[in-house]
């Protein structure tokens, strides 16, 4: 039985500490397993943004005004609020995008808890002031921050920027996505618990195009902080830079997971398939392309067949579940266009393949898919995806593996698997931002972010305080 999330429909916005009622348009968010409409939102408009920030300029002062310890044990009870409303968070995020339930308790509800902790965490040792030469640097807020998020891990995507941005003294107005908004009501529900001052969390509701823009291009935001893909990290760069403001890209990935030949290969099948797979594939960072010694290809392509049965499709409220549906009918046509755009430029589909799946035809459910022999310069191995296709491209020596992982627009984030210190030197080569050795586990202080067209800044740790701060040099 799928849950409905009407009492999560809201007919206003959340600005200045109270729900702010729209024009009376609204979007429907639909369950991508069912079909249904699990709640409204109101569809923004510029207006409702110019309230917002107008709110959030109100709010600047007295919030920078506070210390970052008194900042920072807010952010560690906004942590503590979400962590109490972990089912309620994993329930929205099941019903709006169709992540399996286990996955949206632990990931989807669990990360942001951690994220906001960790970066509470960091204001006693952050270098709010510094001495160089004669100079005293003073790191600032840099005033108002407009976030724009991504539906993949709505809350997550979120939590990466508000939890740094508040924490450096900065207001902020946020415009989810429209197709995964509803833990942002349970945010601004949260927030408001933990003692946020009014106007200085604030929610915007509505499209890319009215409301994304309406925030990129407004003269009063001073940073746009966004998370989504290349395509319109370009156009809110187009936008915002009308205002000269402070730009933060978070954008699109294609990783490669080098896989050398000293690798413990039954160790990096099952990690290969548990991250290519995990959100369906839908995660900027999924290691999408799997790079194996030519000589090892059909063995290892056989251990991934074997290992991709133990991965069930199927309705995402089932705790046995690894896999739900995609996040919306558009994502299901646009995954199943590459597995067929894969099978017309001749790469060997060794698991799943396009078209629904009997049972399953209600929902925008896919099968996980593996192709082997991949080309590495076509189509699926340089775009990305965002679904459940991985990508198995053989190689001849480790200079043709660095030269592929590099080869795309993109360098978000990369993972290599062999000995320490061999997986090391070739980590180094890799350009991207991150990059897991042998299935090491996320770090949610280390710097997150893209080299290329996968973006322009960190998330994070101190690097994605940094990037909520302006620097002030007093000589004296
Ligand atoms: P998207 O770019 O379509 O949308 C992201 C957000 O931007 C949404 O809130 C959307 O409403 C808004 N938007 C759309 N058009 C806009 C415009 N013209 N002006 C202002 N805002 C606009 O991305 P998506 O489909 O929601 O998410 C998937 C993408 O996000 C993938 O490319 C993925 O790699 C990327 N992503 C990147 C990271 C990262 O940290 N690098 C993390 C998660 C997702």
């Amino acid at each position: 039985m799928t849950p409905t999330h009407e009492h999560l429909s809201t007919t206003g916005h959340w600005i200045d500490g109270a729900i702010v009622g729209g024009n009376g348009d609204t979007i429907d968010v639909v369950n991508p397993a069912t079909g249904d409409v699990v709640a409204t939102i109101p569809a923004g408009t510029a207006a409702d943004v110019d309230r917002a920030v107008a709110a959030a300029r109100a709010a600047s002062p007295g919030w920078a005004a506070t210390g970052p310890a008194q900042r920072a044990s807010i952010i560690q009870r906004l942590a503590d609020e979400l962590s109490a409303r972990n089912e309620e968070i994993a329930q929205a995020v099941t019903a709006e995008m169709g992540a399996p339930i286990t996955l949206a308790r632990l990931g989807h509800a669990g990360f942001p808890v951690a994220v906001a902790s960790a970066t509470a965490g960091l204001a006693d040792e952050f270098p709010w002031t510094e001495e160089i030469g004669n100079s005293l640097v003073i790191r600032e807020p840099v005033g108002v921050v407009g976030a724009i998020t991504p539906w993949n891990f709505p809350l997550q995507q979120v939590m990466t920027k508000i939890a740094p941005a508040l924490l450096a003294g900065n207001t902020v107005v946020l415009k989810p996505a429209e197709l995964a908004p509803l833990t942002a009501r349970l945010l601004a529900e949260a927030a408001s618990d933990a003692g946020i001052p009014a106007g200085v969390f604030n929610v915007v509701y509505g499209s890319g195009r009215v409301v994304g823009e309406a925030i990129a291009s407004h003269p009063d935001v001073d940073m746009v902080s966004f998370t989504g893909s290349t395509e319109v990290g370009k156009r809110i760069s187009v936008v915002a830079s009308a205002t000269v403001k402070r730009l933060g890209l978070e954008l699109g990935g294609k990783s490669a997971n080098l896989v050398l030949d000293d690798a413990d290969l039954d160790h990096a099948v099952n990690e290969t398939l548990a991250n290519a797979w995990t959100n369906g594939g839908q995660a900027c960072g999924a290691w999408a392309r799997m790079l194996v010694p030519a000589s090892r290809h059909d063995e290892i392509v056989r251990m991934l067949v074997t290992a991709a049965k133990a991965y069930t499709v199927g309705d995402p409220t089932d705790e046995a579940t690894r896999l739900g549906p995609l996040a919306s009918e558009g994502q299901w046509s646009r995954v199943n266009g590459y597995i067929e755009r894969g099978i017309a430029d001749g790469a060997a589909l060794v698991v799943g393949g396009p078209g629904r799946i009997p049972g399953l035809e209600h929902g925008a459910y896919i099968r996980p898919t593996i192709f082997a022999n991949v080309d590495p310069d076509s189509v699926i191995a340089q775009e990305e995806i965002f679904g459940p296709v991985l990508s198995v491209i053989p190689y001849d020596d480790e200079d043709h593996a660095v030269e592929i992982a590099n080869s795309t627009i993109y360098g978000l984030n990369a993972a290599v698997f062999g000995e320490d210190e061999h997986a090391l030197r070739i980590a180094r080569r890799l350009r991207v931002g991150q990059v897991y050795l042998n299935g090491a586990r996320f770090n949610p202080i280390a710097p997150f972010g893209g080299y290329k067209q996968s973006g322009n800044g960190r998330e994070m740790g101190r690097a994605g305080v940094e990037e909520f701060t302006e620097l002030k040099a007093v000589q004296r």
